[in-house]
């Protein structure tokens, strides 16, 4: 049996590649960028004017009489005009290119204006080149300023409608399908019988990889059975370039899940896990390089693996850097057995701003209540047995 590092560094080098695609700005959201946005110009274009009052030339004119004759108003989106008598000054407003000949803007609040001039009140301190922008001050055109390999939040979606993309190259969605399997499992709109119960994990693996903007997956189920299993994972792996199927990957005797994946020509990388839960876990490459995973059926086994295995490698593929959060454990934990825990866990801010987790066990990995009650889960170690209060731990959280 493999050892979970072990068994995720598989999955990353066997999950497909994910090409890149143009998406138009306004859906570029959370999207993985696949291109470097560099400046179409300097930044900021102009010397700019940073707040409304007067821009004068403190160099040539200087502050000594302390007023200035207003020659015209120079308003943001008007082109630049130019400074005549150096003494003199132009009204100016915030965003404005500064005028030619100035160098230097008086605030409004520091001045007090009539009959068309404006005079400095009594000690206002003033220095060369104050409340100017100076053009390329933040960046020079052509610079790199975000890097491909970025989820594009707020501030990147900022700067590329600055530099004029209309457009940009994202990694493409792959096309996912999820497959429960049992036959005990009736959909969330029926009324199970006695010896029924309603399925959730291709509801909560599909809520988990919509927060990686895959929304267009497709849900199946089939019963524990060799034709239909055959069938209908034969169809999907037609149209699919990850298949995650839940349940039937252990030792019962319908759980024919690797079995018929084998017949239909995907190979198997590894099965079982040296890990609690999800010790069952399926994982292989389909005939035209799909990564298909088989998760073990129990609900909490089932989301864990998909946080463990699949969302990193998702990433990965997208372009993302991989980026492990650590959190530090907020009570001792006793783990006794050569296999790795994945332990639920609140998460809370100390007060010294360490990332605190604090254990809320399940019941088992059928208990998805007590769930409810964490944020994601600490990875704790197979080699050890202790891990106290202090110590740190790779933490996985439901938010993604
Ligand atoms: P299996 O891995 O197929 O042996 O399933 C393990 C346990 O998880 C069984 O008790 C199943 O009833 C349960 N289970 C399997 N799939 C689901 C599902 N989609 N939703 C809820 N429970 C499930
Ligand atoms: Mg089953």
């Amino acid at each position: 049996m493999i050892s979970v590092t072990e068994a995720a560094r598989h999955v990353i080098a066997h999950f497909p590649a994910i090409g890149s695609e143009s998406c138009p700005l306004v859906d570029a959201h959370g999207r993985v960028l696949r291109e470097d946005i560099t400046a179409d110009r300097d930044h900021p274009p102009y010397n700019r004017v940073t707040m409304d009052g007067i821009a004068v030339s403190l160099e040539r004119g200087g502050v000594a009489r302390g007023r200035f004759v207003i020659e015209a108003v120079q308003k943001a989106g008007e082109p630049q005009k130019s400074l005549k008598d150096p003494g003199g000054c132009l009204e100016v407003m915030t965003g404005a290119a500064l005028p030619v000949g100035t160098d230097s803007v008086i605030r409004v609040e520091d001045l007090d204006i009539a009959d068309g001039a404006a005079t400095l009140r009594d000690g206002t301190e003033v220095s060369i080149g104050q409340y100017v922008h100076r053009q390329a001050s933040d960046l020079r055109q052509g610079a790199v300023i975000v890097k491909s390999g970025i989820r594009l939040l707020a501030p990147q979606i900022a700067v590329a409608a600055s530099e004029g993309m209309k457009t940009l190259l994202v990694a493409r969605r792959p096309s996912v399908a999820i497959v429960s399997t049992g036959d005990e499992l009736v959909d969330v709109g029926e009324t199970p019988l006695p010896h029924q119960i309603r399925r959730s994990n291709p509801y909560a693996i599909r809520a988990a990889l919509s927060q990686r903007q895959l929304h267009d997956i497709q849900i199946h189920h089939v019963n524990d059975d060799l034709d239909g299993l055959r069938v209908l994972l034969g169809e999907v792996l037609q149209r699919v370039e990850v298949l995650v199927i839940t349940g039937g990957v252990s030792m019962g005797k319908f759980d024919f899940v690797p079995e018929v994946l084998r017949e239909l020509g995907v190979a198997q990388v590894f099965h079982k896990v040296r890990q609690r839960p999800g010790k069952p876990l399926w994982f292989g490459r389909g005939p035209s390089g799909q990564a298909v995973f088989g998760l073990p059926g129990n609900p909490v086994s089932a989301v864990v693996c998909a946080y463990r295995y699949l969302i990193p490698a998702l990433d990965i593929a997208m372009g993302l850097p991989s980026a492990q959060e650590s959190a530090v454990l907020a009570e001792t934990v006793h783990f006794r057995s050569p296999l790795t825990y994945f332990l639920p866990v609140r998460l809370k801010w100390s007060g010294s701003g360490q990332l605190e987790a604090v254990p809320a066990p399940t019941n088992g990995s059928g208990d998805l209540g007590a769930l409810t009650h964490s944020d994601g889960f600490v990875e704790l170690d197979a080699e050890r047995d202790d891990f106290s209060a202090g110590s740190v731990a790779p933490v996985y959280r439901w938010s993604g």
